[in-house]
């Protein structure tokens, strides 16, 4: 049977969770709750670290995101890092094909002086 405990909510609408109800999602005084509203229904659960970016709570690095802490799982620093190679690749290839056209026009001036 599921006991039911009732609460008024005060002027601030904030609410006292009864000790037992904490004690048994393991949340003490401090930690962080996740608060969701579905179906009519309030539901309070301990905040669990999760990444920043994909939500997931696989496999999480902590990482300093201006002067805070944020957690993102290896997936996503590894699309991170992905991505930032592909970005480099392509500068790079920008980067040579300029640099294989000035070379060109130098060789082409020279040919022309000669
Ligand atoms: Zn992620």
């Amino acid at each position: 049977m599921i006991r039911i405990y009732r609460r008024k909510i005060d002027d601030l609408r904030r609410v006292v969770i009864p000790q037992q109800m904490l004690n048994g999602i393991n949340v003490k005084p401090g930690d962080l709750v996740d608060i969701t509203c579905e179906g009519g229904s309030v539901r309070i659960e301990k905040s669990m670290p999760t990444c920043w970016l994909c939500r997931s709570d696989e496999n999480l690095v902590e990482v300093e995101v201006e002067e805070q802490n944020c957690m993102i799982c290896s997936r996503c620093v590894m699309r991170i890092q992905m991505a930032l190679i592909r970005r480099q690749r392509r500068l790079k290839k920008y980067y040579t094909f300029e640099a294989a056209e000035e070379i060109a026009e130098e060789t082409a001036q020279q040919e022309t002086e000669e």
